[in-house]
């Protein structure tokens, strides 16, 4: 932190405290080279990572989408609207806490899941067949494909 007075590097904290609700440190500070005093505000910046997908596209994390996919999970089973918004809130959460700047979609996908399991069995099911169809896909057609070798192998033999 440079002195905002003389520009020198070395500053000592003298006092701290939190401020707003705990989002916020004030924080006051000595100028170790021209002993002026002066104040601080620093915010914990908790920024969301962006999802990096399986093809390495990279996609800023979008809530719309996310409350979209848990409502599709959830339709018509008793999960209230509030216990869906806690679970998109567990997962910001957990997507903040990691201090990641990037962190593979599949993550978030297994955050999803993991919320579901706890809220409706029915809904985790649901998603679950359906992302894990996404996700085995590449391995789905490297299946097929070593299939139609092996099928090619014998007709030529
Ligand atoms: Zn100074």
């Amino acid at each position: 932190m440079h002195c905002p007075f003389c520009g020198a590097n070395d500053t000592k904290v003298i006092d701290s405290r939190l401020v707003t609700d705990g989002d916020q440190v004030r924080r006051r500070r000595e100028c170790l080279a021209c002993q002026e005093r002066f104040t601080t505000f620093e915010t914990a910046e908790l920024v969301m990572p962006r999802l990096v997908k399986q093809d390495g596209r990279r996609q800023p994390f979008d809530e719309d989408k996310l409350r979209a996919g848990l409502l599709r999970a959830l339709e018509k089973r008793p999960v209230s609207v509030e216990q869906i918004e806690a679970a998109i809130s567990h997962i910001k959460h957990r997507l903040r806490a990691t201090g990641e700047r990037e962190i593979k979609a599949m993550v978030v996908g297994e955050m999803v899941m993991s919320e579901l399991k706890q809220l409706d069995e029915v809904a985790y099911i649901r998603f679950a067949s359906v992302y894990r169809r996404f996700q085995d896909l590449n391995q789905f057609r490297e299946e097929i494909e070593r299939l139609s070798r092996s099928g090619q192998d014998e007709s030529d033999a």
